[in-house]
């Protein structure tokens, strides 16, 4: 076997749905202590709260309000804040965060009607219309953009349009997509989306944001069940003296501040979809040539992260394969769709096609290893 693959500062590549390979820059702007009342932190949340409200084409009526946490956090802040305790949500489910959407639903105690598909089905904007329409009621509809369960990309915009519509607002799960596929904050409908700094945006872990209409925000005091989760009570504190309400991530904010300047560098969203669409297809292609078959067809799939079907050879063993392409420095990731027993491998963060490719090889080589190069049909 040969040395294993690394990245420029010596880690294994993370082909992953995130955390995921930060660039080195990226790394090193997190080597300073700063005070949280400090100006010059003030100023960097400033920075970077406009730079994401930017990224989403988010105008004078929207704001971005960052909270500290994983993705999940600001998803349970943005139910728990725009939702009312009267309101009543359709959740738009084809996977597993689909379905968390339904269970932070349930804990918060709000009403929510799931509209589910198949994991391999996009929602479809008329199913959504049906339902809005069959119930007055429904205040609400929430989307996951990109679901990472399958890597399945849902139709953001004809969903919106219906919701629209109907005079409903949308709330938009776009974790795996923020930073690489196009969000508009003003599609009509569109009351909040939500991402973190770890996906797309090449970040490091440790916020989430959501970026919001502001009439919705302030029409949101005294929804939330949490003080810690509460947006409307954030967005004021940062309103009033750009400071955070409790310890903010600062290492994590500064990561973001330099991450949003290599996305810009890049030359924005679009050019990055380009890159991870660049990765998403060699990588397809090669283990397609390997014997392995994508869960979903093609024009379904984002260029986030790819779900393989687990090959039907006995001696195929996914931990085996798992460790030995680790051995050679690259970390895949197993699946997390019902029903079907799959493994994924992600085309996002710091890395592009010569990483794809190495992939590769060492796919190829760990079949050999298994015996079972070419895979049996
Ligand atoms: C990553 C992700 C989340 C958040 O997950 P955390 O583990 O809490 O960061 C939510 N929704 C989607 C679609 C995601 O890809």
């Amino acid at each position: 076997m040969s040395t294993p693959a690394k990245t420029p500062d010596g880690d294994p590549w993370l082909l992953t749905p995130g955390p995921l390979s930060t660039s080195s820059a990226v790394k090193r702007a997190m080597l300073h202590d700063l005070g949280s009342r400090d100006q010059g932190f003030i100023d960097v949340t400033q920075r970077v709260r406009a730079g994401l409200l930017k990224i989403a084409n988010g105008g004078a009526a929207h704001t971005c309000v960052p909270v500290q946490g994983s993705g999940t956090f600001v998803v349970e802040a943005m139910l728990g804040t725009l939702l009312p305790r009267t309101g009543r949500l359709l959740n738009l489910v084809n996977g597993a965060y689909g379905r968390r959407v339904s269970r932070i639903c349930t804990m918060l105690g709000r009403h929510c009607q799931e509209l589910s598909t198949a994991e391999d089905q996009p929602l479809d904007p008329m199913l959504v219309d049906r339902a809005l329409r069959a119930d007055p009621q429904l205040s609400h509809a929430h989307l996951v953009y990109c679901e990472t369960t399958s890597g399945i990309l849902n139709p953001l915009a004809e969903i919106a349009a219906v919701v629209a519509g109907h005079g409903r607002a949308l709330l938009v799960d776009a974790m795996s997509a923020f930073g690489a596929l196009p969000v508009d904050m003003h599609l009509p409908g569109l009351q909040a989306v939500t991402a973190s700094a770890n996906k797309c945006l090449e970040g490091v872990p440790g916020l989430g944001f959501c970026i919001a209409a502001t009439d919705a925000l302030r029409a949101a005091a005294g929804n939330a069940h949490s003080l810690s989760l509460d947006l409307q009570d954030q967005w004021q504190a940062l309103e009033r003296n750009g400071q955070w309400r409790f310890t903010p991530p600062v290492q994590c904010l500064l990561a973001l501040d330099q991450a949003l300047m290599e996305l810009a560098q890049e030359g924005g969203p679009a050019a990055r979809l380009r890159r991870y669409a660049r990765n998403c297809s060699v990588l397809v292609e090669g283990m397609g040539g390997l014997g392995f078959t994508p869960y979903l067809k093609s024009v379904v799939q984002a260029p986030i992260i790819v779900t393989f079907l687990m090959p039907a050879a006995p001696a195929f063993r996914f931990e085996t394969f798992y460790q030995g392409l680790n051995r050679r420095g690259y970390v895949i990731y197993p699946g997390k769709l019902t029903g079907r027993d799959t493994f994924r491998i992600g085309c996002i963060g710091r890395l592009d096609e010569t990483v794809m490719r190495g992939l590769l090889q060492a796919v190829r080589e760990v079949l050999a290893e298994m015996k079972l190069l070419p895979l049996p049909l």
